[in-house]
């Protein structure tokens, strides 16, 4: 490689070497994956920078160095789930902070904000639609975080992220973004003004539906320390195996979700006049609600498709009952294809009338589109629909 700044490579090319240098014992060119607890140390307090695996490992330091360079972020902190990164990110707030959220969030989001963080003195307060304005009207001197997501889940609505980090940072709050949906491949929410990234790495990062794990990636180094200080006093982290899955899935990151985007696109472009169909939610689709917003902060629509059945929750569930190549499964994400009855599946803890108002009605279902062959995706929706 002439060009040795790994900030001058492209997306595909720092996916592939980040934090993955040859080692420098062996040469062995996949790093080792150090499978220990401890470090031995050569008198006390003499080592070589790593003393216990919960404070630093090589294999998740890896692991985030490449996740960091991937959101050009100056710093990356790896853990045990999407929901550990999530909490140590809250963790770092104090009793009185008001945080505001998009009202559709990740159940578990929510579920944290309302249900540990809340009781331990939090203040949540929900935006119940997508508008900056809406944001605006929420945000004040309380305000010490801002959290969103986009696209969302499942109906795929985007936010505005360089208008609400200005609403964010004018009131001296800062701005986490969910990137889990988008992934760095396609949107980049620290280029957008965003303070903090947010990832489930279980989904598209990892993307083999093989591995749990979160991270927080910050903007500025100094956010960082408070993120790690948590990351070890809580214990959330990821064990070395589970590092090493998400960094094999991440080198084929670029090349995947410019897959998960074809296969998608064609998906929803087939079904958007499906006779049976009431709609097809797919963020790159024209008539979608916030098509251009999407256009502009996002390079490809993403993997995720949500539709909507006229005949209401018997011809969704026929429709998941006849699938030969999706699994029906929750998650997202992976290689293979996903089909998800939100409304009895993950959305169930929500009451009915909440739910229906944010359109997670008994007929729509979501898609992670995968990247297997797409005539093959094509047919199996195809005789699933004639079923349904
Ligand atoms: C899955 C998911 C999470 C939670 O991550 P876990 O790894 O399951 O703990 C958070 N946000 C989004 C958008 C998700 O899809």
């Amino acid at each position: 490689m002439s060009n040795k700044n790994p900030k001058n490579w492209g997306f595909a090319t720092r996916a592939i070497h980040v934090g993955q240098e040859p080692d420098p014992i062996s040469g062995a060119t996949v790093p080792p994956i150090h499978f220990t607890s401890t470090y031995t140390q050569k008198s006390p307090g003499n080592h070589q920078g790593y003393e216990y695996s919960r404070s630093g490992n090589p294999t998740r330091e890896n692991l985030e160095k490449n996740l960091a360079s991937l959101e050009k972020g100056a710093a990356g902190a790896s853990f045990a789930s999407g929901s550990a990164a999530t909490a140590s990110l809250l963790h770092t707030l104090s009793p009185g902070d008001k945080v505001v959220a998009y009202a559709d969030v990740y159940g578990g989001t929510f579920r944290m904000l309302k249900q540990v963080f809340e009781p331990l003195g939090l203040v949540p307060v929900f935006a119940d639609d997508v508008s900056p304005e809406t944001f605006s009207k929420l945000v004040d001197d309380k305000t010490k975080l801002v959290w969103l997501e986009s696209p969302t889940n499942p109906m795929l609505r985007c936010l505005d992220i360089a208008a609400i980090a200005k609403i964010a940072h004018a009131a001296g709050a800062r701005l986490a973004v969910d990137n889990t949906f988008a992934t760095p491949a396609l949107q980049l929410p620290l280029e957008l003004g965003a303070d903090y990234v947010v990832h489930s790495t279980t989904k598209y990062i990892g993307g083999h539906s093989d591995v749990i794990g979160g991270a927080v990636i910050t903007k500025d180094a100094a956010h960082m320390e408070r993120v790690a200080f948590y990351q070890n006093a809580t214990g959330g982290v990821p064990g070395p195996m589970d590092c090493y899955l998400q960094q094999r899935g991440i080198k084929t990151l670029a090349i995947r979700m410019e897959r998960h985007c074809q296969n998608a696109t064609t998906v929803a472009k087939h079904l958007q006049r499906h006779p049976k169909l009431d709609a097809v939610i797919y963020p790159f689709l024209e008539d979608h609600p916030d098509h251009a917003l999407a256009k502009k902060q996002m390079c490809g629509g993403g993997g995720m498709v949500s539709m909507v059945f006229s005949g209401g929750g018997d011809s969704a569930i026929k429709f998941c009952e006849n699938l030969k190549v999706f699994s029906l499964a929750e998650s997202l994400g992976g290689v293979e294809s996903l089909a998800c009855h939100p409304a009895i599946m993950t959305h169930a803890s929500i009451p009915k009338e909440i739910r229906e108002k944010r359109g997670v009605t008994d007929g729509l279902m979501r898609l992670s589109v995968g990247i297997e062959d797409i005539t093959d995706l094509i047919a199996d929706l195809d005789q699933a629909m004639a079923k349904a």
